[in-house]
């Protein structure tokens, strides 16, 4: 068998849906299985015109996630150029082609008038659809059209008898009735080819031989074929990806919260973590495994073991899969990528020395286990790195409101402001003699303590967490807390 080539084909909105993403790595996952090529193209023929800022977000989508591309705009390659608005000629040629051969014609029907005609079929009970009021004109009165100072785009005329069966390598056999369509506009009045024509033109021009795409995009393909077949073009495969549904089972949409790629990597998600969270989106490995490694999937990926039916994009499992992938990351790596959220939060440096980088691997690595998205450090583990944060309710109903607490506080602050060593060991004896002075269990010292030194009520070890701190600093904390909860200012909001 040829080479297999594949394309991913988005049109440049500046915007790049996690739904594109997902397509964009099954014709990766696909090409890499293959060993063949995996192409970028830009449809830019139906909506905007490119502009260097929104291919660049589509650039950025695919490298964030690390797909590489073979083929593309800015790289080139033997079938370019990779944007449709350079290609038109190559469109038009072949859309006076069809004219010549019949199997298209000029259609002068202004949209007022489609519009008007598409009511009146409406109210008639039949579907909205193309009248072919100009199929069969006479050069004649295509003049006087003309004359009337009227202009036209083409349509392609549509087979209408009989069935078209398209062979799904994941959908299966899907079969649409002809009569269901009609012409088609292949040109607009513009001069620029509707997407149906240049995508068909393009696959072909492109030797794709595999048309990987979204499931929406099934309906089309009964055109394409016609279009195919009228252009003398061997059609490539198909295979449909699965519709990604939201939690409510609807498509995905933005009422289900973030859609786009970057707002996944503003969320503090790992782009490996993302890649193998969307690659198990309509397609599995065959057992029970979900942590993978990209070339894990590379090796198992194929299209047939895709299913056919919608997969849910459960945003909890993201989370989880994202926490897997951040456990298992050296503390090293895991400062690296926590870094640009601090600094962008305002709580970092940007060009920290060794020995604070080194202070936030400590960091990293006492917070591992526990993290789940790289914003948990600038949200609620925000108290490594600032005075500056919220005592939780929580935090407040069960132990800042206390009336012994402001005590406890301060005979604590008073017994780890003398520590000559400030290491988690001698934190740890404080603390318990403290207890044990108070005739109190541990946890009676140690949860106030964490409440007042980071607003929260659950962490890392309290011991090794404060030995990350600054001895003034959390003898501070202490007092400021003591203050303000003798103050009776740390009472917990109101319910309701
Ligand atoms: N430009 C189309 C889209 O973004 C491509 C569809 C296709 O892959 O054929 O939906």
């Amino acid at each position: 068998m040829s080479e297999v080539r594949v394309r991913f084909a988005p049109a440049p909105t500046g915007f790049m849906h996690i739904g594109n993403l997902h397509t964009a790595l099954f014709n990766w996952l696909f090409a890499r299985n293959q060993g063949g090529k995996f192409v970028l193209r830009i449809e830019d023929t139906d909506e905007v015109r490119f502009t260097p800022e929104a291919v660049n977000v589509i650039y950025e989508g695919l490298r964030w996630l690390g797909l590489d591309w073979d083929e593309g705009p800015d790289i080139g390659g033997p079938y370019g150029p990779y944007i449709q608005s350079e290609r038109l000629e190559l469109y038009q040629s072949k859309v006076q082609e069809l004219l010549a051969a019949g199997k298209a014609y000029e259609c002068f029907c202004t949209p007022q008038e489609l519009e008007e005609r598409r009511q009146m079929m409406r109210a008639r009970g039949l579907p909205p659809r193309y009248d072919g009021r100009c199929a069969n004109l006479t050069e004649q009165e295509r003049e006087r059209l003309r004359a009337e100072g009227r202009t036209s785009c083409i349509r392609f005329r549509v087979k209408q008898t009989g069935k078209t069966v398209i062979k799904d390598i994941i959908q299966g056999e899907v079969v649409y009735d002809n009569s269901l369509i009609a012409d088609s506009i292949i040109q607009k009045t513009s001069g620029f080819p509707t997407y149906h024509l240049a995508c068909v033109i393009d696959d072909a021009a492109m030797k794709i031989t595999h048309v990987i795409r979204a499931v929406e995009h099934l309906p089309n393909t009964q055109l394409h074929l016609q279009l195919q077949e009228a252009l003398g073009i061997e059609p490539p495969q198909y295979a449909h990806l699965p519709l990604v549904l939201g939690p409510d089972r609807t498509k995905l949409s933005k009422r289900h919260g973030a859609v786009s790629v970057v707002e996944y990597a503003k969320m503090g998600y790992l782009p490996e973590a993302m890649f193998n969270f969307l690659a198990l989106l309509g397609w599995a490995p065959g057992d029970e495994q979900e942590i993978l490694p990209p070339q894990e999937i590379i090796k198992r990926f194929s299209l047939q073991a895709c299913s056919a039916s919608p997969s849910v994009f459960d945003m909890q499992k993201a989370e989880w899969m994202n926490g897997e992938y951040i456990k298992a990351m050296a503390p090293e790596e895991l400062a690296r990528r926590v870094l640009p959220f601090l600094v962008e939060a305002g709580l970092f440096e940007a060009d920290p020395s060794p020995e604070r980088m080194a202070w936030l691997v400590r960091v990293c690595e006492l917070m591992r286990e526990r993290v789940k998205r790289l914003t948990v450090f600038t949200t609620w583990a925000r108290y490594f790195f600032t005075d500056e944060y919220e005592y939780e309710q929580r935090a407040r109903q069960k132990w800042l409101n206390r009336e012994d607490t402001p005590q406890k506080l301060e005979m604590l602050a008073e017994r780890l402001q003398k520590l000559q060593r400030w290491d988690a060991e001698s934190i740890e004896e404080a603390v318990r003699g403290l207890a044990a002075e108070l005739g109190v269990g541990a946890g009676q010292v140690i949860h106030p303590c964490r409440a007042a030194v980071t607003g929260t009520t659950i962490g890392p070890s309290l011991f090794h967490l404060l030995e990350l701190l600054e001895q003034s600093d959390v003898v501070s904390r202490l007092r400021r807390t003591a203050a303000l909860a003798a103050g009776g200012q740390l009472r917990p909001a109101q319910e309701g």
